[in-house]
This record gives structure tokens, sequence and C-alpha cells, in this order.
């Protein structure tokens, strides 16, 4: 729990990054922005990192993992065109960090996890902050979730060589799948739109995520 004082310089510090790292390069998404400054990213790494949480770059969550910049997670879910009744599921839930942003954007989100590990302290995590709208699940989340899905919108936190087909086909018509795709140093992020049952894919920047590792593809 934070003392009021950290709280101050957390809430300062986050209102900088909303700022400095994503109005001032390009995001315009209000909501997006609102919950990108309401959602506490410190509480999401250990307290060994606090100093780092806000600074531009990914920060490690442990098992080898990061929590994205908070630039590139403000770009995926800008790409996911997001409303606030829509059902989505994350693939790479990590510290939770981006299911918190989801759940103060959608009415449902499930993320899944293939470290058990990450998923008991994510699910620790968004249950402390009261996020009762996210439903953390253990497992290869390039399968998806046939159990939940059709799904607004898929949002795959880790690098694929190509489109996961399980996740296509949980996208309902109209749903926007975003993922980095490519080789496992460089990839290019792109959408995937569910148009009459085909894919219409769009490329947007380049990234460099971690491997998506899984049967998926
Ligand atoms: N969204 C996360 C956050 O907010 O902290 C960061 C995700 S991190 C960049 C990528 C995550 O994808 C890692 O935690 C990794 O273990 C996970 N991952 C990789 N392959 C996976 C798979 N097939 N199913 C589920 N999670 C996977």
């Amino acid at each position: 729990m934070d003392s009021p004082t950290q709280k101050d310089k957390f809430d300062s510090l986050r209102r900088l990054m909303v700022q400095r790292q994503l109005r001032e390069r390009g995001i315009r998404d209000e909501r997006l922005l609102e919950a990108m400054e309401r959602v506490p990213r410190h509480e999401f790494v250990d307290r060994s990192k606090w100093d780092e949480a806000y600074s531009d770059h990914p920060v490690p969550i442990g098992s080898g993992q990061t929590v994205s910049q908070p630039f590139i997670v403000a770009e995926m879910l800008r790409l996911a065109e997001l409303k606030p009744m829509d059902v989505v599921l994350e693939v790479g839930a990590g510290s939770g960090y981006e299911a918190a942003i989801l759940a103060e954007m959608v009415s449902q989100i499930y993320t899944v996890e293939r470290h058990s590990d990450l998923a008991a302290t994510a699910r620790e995590i968004l249950s402390r902050l009261g996020y009762s709208n996210v439903m953390v699940v253990t497992g290869d989340g390039s399968l998806g979730l046939p159990e939940f899905a059709p799904f607004d919108a898929i949002i795959v936190a880790a690098a694929a060589p190509r489109i996961p087909e399980p996740l296509f086909k949980q996208l309902k018509e109209g749903g926007r799948l975003v993922i980095p795709i490519g080789a496992p140093e460089m990839q290019i992020l792109e959408v995937v739109r569910k148009t009459d049952g085909d894919p219409v894919v769009t490329p947007y920047e380049r990234c460099s995520f971690v491997p998506l590792i899984g049967a998926g593809f």
C-alpha cells in the first residue's frame, strides 16, 4: 500500500508518462489516455522496480518476461478500437497491467498467461485493485479460449511467426486481432480485421516482443 506522499509521487509520474510518452507522441484516444492515467503501473512490478515503473521502456516482471513500454501498450489498445461493451481476449497476461487498462475500457476481459506464477501474481494484483471484470487463465493463449468466444477484439502481447488460426476463428465478424508478426528479433504490429469471414491485414509499426510460445500456429 502506498503512503500519501508515495501516492502523490506516483500520480504525478503517471500524469507525466501520459503527457510526454503518449499525448506528445500522437495518442489521441481520450478514454485510453484516461485509463492509463488511472491504472497504477507500479503496483504491477516488484517494489525493487518501482523507480522504473513509469519510465519509457519495458520493465522486468520475473520468469524472464517484461511489462511492455507504456507507448506500445497504448498503441496496441488504440489499434484495437475498443468500445465500452466489448468482450476482449488478451494473450500474454504477464503482470496484469494491460489487462487492468482493458478492464477500465471494456465490459469483460479474459487474459491468458502460460507461466502459472505470473498468472497467480496478476490475478492477486487485479483482485486487490478491485478489477472484477477480468478473468486470468493459466494456459496456452495461442489456442484462444473457445469457451468464451467470440471476441470483439483479441490483443496478443507476444510475437508470433504467423497469425494463429484459432485466434482468428474466435473473432466476431468485424472483430480486430492486434498482434506482432515476424521474426524473433523484430516484428511488425499488425491489425487483422475479420471482414465477411476473411482476414484483412493492415501492418503498422516495427516492434520487438518476447516470443509467443504455443501450439496455435
Ligand atoms: N501484457 C503483459 C503485461 O501487461 O504485463 C505483458 C506481456 S509480456 C510482453 C508477454 C507475455 O506473454 C509473457 O508473460 C509470456 O509468458 C506470455 N506468453 C508467451 N506465450 C504465451 C502463450 N502461448 N500463452 C499465454 N501467454 C504467453
